[in-house]
């Protein structure tokens, strides 16, 4: 086969501006792999790249985790063979039957991990890796806010967060996602839309959360900067409901001498070393029986539209994948 169906974005908008197209089979060159994907991990942010918010050269692919089977080889790769599974994170392409990628790039999947499981979790295990880590190092015994607590990236939190011994208290849109949320060890989860929920906030945590954890942004971003603790940490890291429109230095002054940050998991990929030491931990707990991936939705690559529309309904919980 020297072709292959791909998702392609001629022009960013609406999720009907995805569509798959029949293009040319990549061939690695040297130090590059191609992956036979078996499952691609969808993402809020691929619905960033797809409306231009976060802005691609045009006509793009899009998709950036997935999990496969090596099935070609560059010159100089020498160090993986035919047939061993890989998968990756922060790679432009995944939504694709095939891709390529530099061998740095890709980390080998452990025999107890599933392809599916993989793309599922990297790219959202990553970022809580770097948010609970090194954005605000949590040492256990904390008390933190996570918004979107169901979601993809939220469900990780849930169970990441109960393994350090830190409190995390979710927000999320529906009892039902609130019930998952606490099923996979939040503290509490409140309705986001309650009209009581600051006090309610409040209440979990009287002197204020050292770190707050926002990926909702324009919706939430009042409420969360009044809930952090003196010198606490404010920590946006997603945009569900837009973009914060300014952060206001003497609103973070004011508010308690308060630290705001902006990180991405992109600049932790960039960090020499870090992505394989990432997924040593992610499958080390994997493995340990301390995470596990909840796919609640799965759709074939022809169905993407509706993965988006989906996705951006608020209509998924945990993590969603395209099957190839
Ligand atoms: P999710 O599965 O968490 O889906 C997004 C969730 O956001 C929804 O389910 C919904 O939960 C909530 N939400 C709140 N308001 C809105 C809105 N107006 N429209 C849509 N959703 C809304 O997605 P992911 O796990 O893929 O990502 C979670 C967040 O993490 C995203 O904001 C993403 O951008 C961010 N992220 C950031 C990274 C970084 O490097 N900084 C890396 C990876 C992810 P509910 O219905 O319960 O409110």
């Amino acid at each position: 086969m020297d072709t292959m169906r791909a998702v392609r974005v001629d022009v960013c908008g609406a999720a009907e501006q995805m569509s798959i197209k029949e293009v040319p089979l990549p061939q690695p060159r040297a130090g590059e792999v191609r992956i036979r994907l078996k499952a691609c991990g969808i993402n809020l942010i691929d619905t960033y790249h797809r409306t231009g918010l976060y802005p691609l050269a045009l006509p793009t692919g899009l998709g950036c985790e997935g999990a496969g089977v090596v099935d070609a080889l560059g010159e100089g790769v020498d160090d993986l063979s035919e047939g061993e599974r890989v998968g990756f994170a922060m790679a432009m392409g995944a939504y694709a039957e095939a891709i390529v990628l530099p061998r740095a790039a890709l980390v080998k999947i452990p025999a107890s991990v599933t392809d599916e499981e993989a793309a599922a979790m990297l790219v959202k295990a990553m970022t809580v890796d770097f948010l609970f880590n090194d954005t605000f190092s949590l040492s256990g015994g904390e008390t933190v806010l996570f918004h979107a607590a169901a979601g993809g990236v939220g469900l990780i939190a849930c169970q990441w967060a109960k393994h350090k011994g830190v409190k995390l208290i979710g927000t999320a849109s529906t009892p039902a996602k609130c019930d998952l949320a606490m099923s996979h060890g939040a503290e509490a989860c409140l309705l986001i839309d309650d009209p009581e929920l600051s006090d309610k906030l409040r209440a979990c945590a009287p002197d204020g959360f050292p770190v707050v954890y926002d990926s909702v942004g324009r919706s939430t971003y009042r409420l969360s900067l009044g809930l952090v603790a003196p010198l606490g940490t404010f920590v946006s890291f997603g945009n569900a409901s837009g973009p914060i429109d300014a952060v206001v230095p003497g609103e973070l002054a004011l508010s308690g001498s308060l630290y705001f940050t902006r990180p991405t998991l992109a600049t932790h990929m960039a960090r020499p070393g870090w992505m394989q030491a990432s997924a040593d931990r992610i499958f080390g707990l994997m493995e340990a029986g301390h995470l596990a991936v909840e796919v609640n939705q799965r759709y074939p690559l022809s169905d993407v539209v509706r993965a988006h529309k989906d996705l951006e309904g608020r209509r998924t919980t945990g993590s969603s994948v395209l099957i190839p």
